[in-house]
């Protein structure tokens, strides 16, 4: 009996050639991995001694891909397969009743679901690195070493942020051009829930999806190991009791009624047009016209505002009165050019109510009005895909993330959505237009600059 120690596919690989050469045949090999201490013999044939054997290469990527399972007889199962092709069993990785090639199969299909496992529920939180700039640390406990598969994903989603996400036996951080990988870390190694958590949470029950709430699935899907390190783990069991109040909410007729009039392909001329016929909701009978986003198709960089004003309902522009200049004008001072940005609000009509003196008032849109024209908003974002969207007021806020959102408590805290990449709210610039004293007024554009910094500042990352 020859025993063999590997921990990976380049030392399985070097082991299984040298046991190859040597004719071992598989019930002579007796395979361990890093965690087994008791194979510590290792074969005796070096590497260049080894005779060259043609596999196909679709087995050499399986292998490698195998040998990042935490099966214990991983290494055994691949030198097995590669013995029946060195002896001529050519077929042997598509035969059905072969009980190893099955069981690659199903260790490649367990390695793939814990890589989609990982793309979904891996929660970034952000952190101060020493230097004060921003960090973001995720932690997550897979079954198997997948890492190193999964790391590259993470550097796609967010290229801009600087991240490490942590397991117990490794780490993998982004600097924003290179990925590294380091030692692992214990889940207290990682950043406490915080309030980026409570916007998540906010944003994850807005998201829910009450009609698809099936208990079954949903604990297949998210069995408790994973729920426990997510920050809406807490929340799953309250929002599948609440689902049959909100598939009624989903199915309003208002809501149903835009989305059945938008048009499939998304394109910002077709859902223009479209929108411009809508009267999904009441608000749409008294307005001059619907008043829809514009800007770059492709831009980066979305802005969202609450609805148009009395000017922009006749010039039929978004931001073309008061506090579209306002904007403007603090854009431009935080270093931001409004004709690269894709413009828009969260409702497309004016509402208003006409005053005796002829003047019209404008009124905030209720909770169903929002929801009604929430379908053209997100087919605009599916339209733009942009990489960054912020949001101004708190009516816009909630219009992705829920009625919870509030702006003094929620605004300036970048997060993570399906939308972008990057989500923020700050003040609508008609609060600082109405802000209650000279001091309210100040300290509220300090803090909308700041804002509409720290936006500056990422999409100079994003653009350079
Ligand atoms: S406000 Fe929105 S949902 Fe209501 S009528 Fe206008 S476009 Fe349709």
């Amino acid at each position: 009996m020859i025993a063999a120690r590997a921990f990976d596919f380049d030392s399985w690989r070097m082991q299984a050639r040298a046991l190859l050469n040597a004719e071992v045949s598989p019930e002579d090999a007796l395979w361990g991995d890093e965690q087994t201490a008791l194979f510590g013999g290792t074969p005796s044939t070096q590497p260049e001694q080894a005779r060259a054997v043609r596999v196909p290469a679709s087995f050499l990527s399986k292998a490698e891909q195998a040998c990042q399972h935490a099966d214990p007889e991983r290494f055994a199962v691949l030198y097995r397969l590669l013995w029946k092709l060195a002896h001529g069993v050519g077929h042997v990785l598509e035969d059905p009743l072969d009980p190893d090639a099955a069981r690659l199969t199903a260790m490649l299909r367990e390695l793939s679901e814990e890589e989609h496992d990982m793309h979904a529920f891996v929660r970034f939180r952000a952190t101060r690195a020493p230097d004060g700039s921003e960090h973001w640390v995720a932690w997550f406990n897979p079954v198997h070493s997948i890492l190193k598969r999964v790391a590259p994903f993470f550097a796609r989603r967010y290229p801009a942020m600087h991240w490490t996400l942590l397991t117990p036996t490794a780490s993998a951080s982004w600097d924003g051009t290179t990925l590294h990988f380091g030692p692992g870390a214990p889940s207290e190694a990682a950043p406490r829930p915080d309030q980026v958590d409570a916007l998540f949470l906010s944003y994850y029950e807005n998201i829910f999806n009450p009609a698809r709430s099936n208990p079954k699935l949903l604990h297949r899907q998210l069995p408790p190991r994973l729920l426990r390190d997510m920050p809406e783990g807490g929340e799953v069991a309250r929002l599948a009791k609440d689902a049959p109040k909100r598939v009624q909410d989903m199915n309003s007729p208002r809501a149903s009624a835009s989305a059945a009039l938008v048009p499939n392909d998304h394109e910002l001329g077709s859902l223009r047009s479209a929108a411009a016929h809508c009267r999904a909701c009441p608000i749409g009978e008294h307005a001059t016209q619907t008043v829809f986003g514009e800007g770059p198709p492709n831009a980066r960089l979305m802005i969202v505002g609450e609805q148009p004003g009395d000017e922009e309902d006749l010039a039929g522009k978004p931001f073309v009165g008061p506090a579209g200049r306002l904007l403007e004008k603090l854009l431009e001072r935080a270093g931001l050019t409004r004709s690269e940005i894709y413009v828009t609000n969260a409702v497309k009509h004016f509402k208003f109510e006409r005053l005796p003196t002829k003047r019209r008032l404008h009124m905030r849109p209720v909770r169903s009005e929002v929801e009604a024209c929430r379908a053209w908003l997100l087919a605009e974002v599916d339209s733009v895909k942009p990489d960054m969207i912020l949001c101004l007021g708190a009516t816009a806020a909630q219009s992705f993330c829920g009625p919870q959102f509030r702006v003094q408590r929620d605004r300036g805290k970048p997060t993570t959505t399906p939308w972008a990449p990057w989500w923020m709210a700050t003040y609508h610039p008609s609060a600082l237009l109405r802000a209650s004293d000279e001091a309210a007024r100040k300290q509220m554009e300090r803090q909308f600059l700041d804002d509409l910094e720290t936006t500056h500042e990422q999409l100079a990352k994003l653009t350079h």
